[in-house]
């Protein structure tokens, strides 16, 4: 992809900041692909693999993101005493503490305090709270200068645009976009050609103004209650000189960064950094115990000032709502770590200034719109493809995905209902509370109706794919892009072909199992279901076939979640029959798998089914492994790679649910077992993610993900040949099979072609 140095499409970030009008994200999405990509990509990226590294290295990675969320779940939940006691302990230390219901209030005590000192300069640490009140803007309204101090922060006040990432917020300008964008703005023989001397001009321009300063303001990553000690993270000591140089230190933070006690603070010491950066510390850690008590700075011809006086200006600004809101409230655990960021597929390539909004980004930023500015503000997370890769990274194990589905849901029913939605909702399968969504989600919500009947009319349904016109009506209608090619209708279900080798061989290897016969298969590629069973009952194992029933994941991705909870409650009284009766639940599609998993905990009643299900379910080839691992089998006598008339030379893409569930390294191991040469892709996602690449308007940004994973497959081709390529999702099927043009098969039906 072409790099440029300018924008071409001719749109600010600030422009696009605010996406409550769909087309802001659009034009944020065609301006960040053209522009910041690159760079976004290559930054998020090395954070990511150093993330696995740092978190890797941690014997108790699990145990300390236990304890971080058990700390952030109890201050959560005693905010008003712990506020209480911090207000005290503040006072105590001899500072000052404001409680700033909103953000105009915020603004204007300190405006009021820098004013009483007659605070011309103040520098500035890093602070997204300061983002979210805005208050740059209102200091400089006052005319009073706001200096930021954290090299990236200094480059977007150069080029005035907003944060695009969490902690590192101009992570999407490349080396050479700060050379060009320095030479424009300051007047500069010096040639700015490397990391080095761009570092080194910006270090002298900031050294002015921290000598120059009347008084620091900071952020805080955590405050304790019961000593008023402040918690600050960061890289370059930028933050320290801030808040130890002026006489006059203000701290502005989010009520939802007090815990109780400075012994909090060190788990949130090893997890931040590991998370964030991939660091096993970060390179300056402060923990204040304000106001200061060493003698103030005197600037060179000042005079030093009497004494310091410290601030802790906290503010509420909706978040007592998200506490009391039964969703929202999970977001206030948040750390502002950035681990969701980095390994999101859909982040990686955009970045915060299309995935994010005027000042949270992410997966996890929408959340924090929506709860401290408006619902509509939140509409970049449509992005968010709960693919559900950001979860087991996040520190405090927050349900990222779960969050956006229920804001899609708000934002479902903000827009309001009409006839056709609801006509077209009872049509389909939607329940009564969800026929509000617009068509487009509930034409893929409701995925089982359209099977079902695409498939009994096969013939019918696929000729009228190729209409002429019919593409356009689709677009037009559903918002289906007209360039993404549709899989066929089959002729036969997965049931169908299931009830016509009935009289397969049944095995005394016990227990047995049932597949569950979902949507995805059932209608769609029931073929690969067939391999599944004869693989599984090729190593002995009785195995039947559950009638397809829709299982909640179609109708959650699209926010749809009355449909999807009535879904998950009628299915999941079948699966537990099965379980009653001593067989385990083989899952084909990994979506499908995650929803047992992971994601019935929210949409059943608390009777121990879900935790069965959860226990009990398994990916076909991670189930198979088990087995042979138990068994002692010979893969290699069962399934001889050298049979396979697909070759032996693999390219494996595993799916990001399946990754999650940790049910994909048995799939690699199965096959390798077997005797095939495999190499496998390392992409968080590929993009296509369900619906998602089949939208219109994100049929882009999901190639343009697809592209790191197409990379690697030429990379992998480039010794030895093209690999045969392997897939274990169905949408991961459809975007490697659109990105490279070539036939993909499942890791099921490579070890059926071995089969005599
Ligand atoms: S669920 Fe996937 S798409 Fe959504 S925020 Fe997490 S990583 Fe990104
Ligand atoms: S949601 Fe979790 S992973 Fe994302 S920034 Fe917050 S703490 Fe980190």
């Amino acid at each position: 992809m072409a790099i440029s140095v300018f924008n071409p499409a001719d749109i600010s970030p600030r422009q696009v900041a605010n996406k409550s009008e769909k087309k802001a994200l659009l034009d944020a999405i065609r301006m960040t692909l053209g522009v910041q990509s690159a760079a976004v990509r290559r930054n998020t990226q090395t954070f990511n693999r150093n993330r696995y590294v740092a978190t890797g290295l941690l014997a108790d990675y699990n145990e300390l993101k236990d304890r971080a969320r058990q700390i952030k779940e109890q201050s959560i939940a005693n905010l008003p005493q712990l506020l209480r006691q911090l207000e005290e302990s503040v006072h105590a230390n001899g500072g000052h503490f404001y409680l700033a219901k909103t953000a105009a209030d915020a603004n204007e005590y300190i405006r009021e305090v820098l004013l009483r000192h007659k605070a011309k300069l103040v520098v500035k640490g890093k602070s997204i709270t300061s983002e979210e009140t805005k208050l740059n803007h209102a200091l400089e309204a006052a005319g009073i200068s706001v200096a930021e101090t954290d090299l990236a922060e200094f480059i977007l006040q150069v080029a005035d645009e907003q944060p695009s990432h969490i902690i590192a917020p101009a992570l999407h300008y490349s080396r050479e976009r700060i050379t060009a964008l320095f030479k424009r703005t300051f007047t500069t023989d010096l040639p700015l050609d490397s990391g080095e001397e761009l570092t080194k001009f910006a270090r002298e321009k900031l050294r002015e103004q921290f000598i120059a300063a009347d008084a620091g303001i900071s952020g805080a990553n955590l405050i304790a209650a019961d000593s008023g000690s402040i918690m600050l993270v960061e890289s370059e000591g930028n933050i320290r000189m801030t808040t130890t140089l002026p006489p006059l230190h203000i701290a502005i933070a989010g009520i939802e960064k007090v815990v109780p006690s400075r012994t909090d603070f060190g788990v949130f010491l090893e997890l931040l950094p590991a998370s964030g950066t991939g660091q096993p510390l970060t390179s300056y850690v402060s923990i204040l115990h304000p106001p200061l008590k060493a003698p103030t700075f005197a600037a060179p011809g000042k005079e030093a000032a009497n004494g310091r006086e410290f601030h802790l200006v906290l503010i509420d600004n909706g978040r007592s709502r998200m506490r009391d809101d039964p969703v929202l409230h999970e977001a206030l655990y948040c750390i502002r770590c950035s681990a969701c960021l980095n390994s999101c597929a859909n982040f990686e390539t955009v970045g915060g200034h299309a995935f994010g909004g005027e000042t949270y980004s992410g997966g996890i930023g929408g959340s924090w719109e929506a709860g401290t500015g408006t619902l509509s503000n939140a509409r970049f997370s449509e992005l968010c493809t709960a693919c559900s890769r950001c979860v087991p990274n996040c520190p405090v194990r927050i349900d990222i995905p779960w969050l956006n589905e229920n804001l899609r849901q708000r934002m479902n029913q903000a827009q309001g209902s009409s006839p056709v939605k609801f006509l077209f909702g009872g049509m389909t399968g939607s329940a009564p509370e969800d026929c509000v969504a617009p068509l487009q989600k509930q034409f893929f919500g409701n995925y089982d109706a359209f099977g079902k009947w695409g498939t009994r009319f096969a013939s019918l349904a696929n000729a009228s794919m190729h209409l002429p016109g019919s593409r356009s009506v689709m677009q037009s209608a559903f918002g289906i892009d007209r360039r993404r090619a549709l899989p066929a209708f089959p002729k036969k279900t997965w049931e169908r072909l299931y009830d016509e080798e009935k009289g397969a061989k049944q095995s005394p290897l016990q227990p047995g199992v049932v597949m569950l016969a979902d949507v995805f298969t059932n209608y769609g590629s029931p073929e690969r279901g067939m391999a599944a069973i004869h693989v599984l009952r090729a190593i002995g194992l009785d195995v039947m076939l559950s009638p397809a029933m829709p299982d909640g994941r179609a109708a959650m991705s699209q926010g749809m979640m009355e449909t999807a909870r009535r879904q998950a409650r009628a299915i999941a009284p079948m699966l537990r029959r099965y379980l009653d009766d001593g067989r385990k639940i083989v899952v084909l599609e990994p979506s499908v798998l995650a929803m047992l998993r992971f994601d019935f905990k929210h949409l059943l009643d608390g009777d121990g089914t879900q935790a069965l299900l959860a226990q009990n379910s398994f990916e076909p080839l991670e189930y198979l492994w088990e087995v042979a691992k138990q068994q002692r089998l010979d893969l290699a006598q069962t399934f001889p790679a050298s049979r396979c008339p697909h070759g032996t030379r693999l390219f494996y893409h595993s799916h990001c649910q399946q990754r999650t569930c940790n049910s994909a390294s048995q799939t690699v191991e199965v096959l390798r077992a077997a005797g095939f040469d495999v190499v496998t892709s390392s992409v968080e996602c590929c993009g296509m993610a369900g619906s998602f690449g089949y939208k219109r308007d994100y049929y882009e940004l999901s190639m343009a993900v697809g592209e790191d994973l197409f990379a690697q497959v030429r990379r992998a081709d480039q010794e030895g040949g093209p690999r045969t390529l392997v897939a274990s999702g169905t949408s991961c099927h459809e975007q490697l099979s659109a990105g490279m043009g070539r036939q993909v098969f499942h890791p099921a039906e490579l070890l059926m072609s071995t089969l005599k």
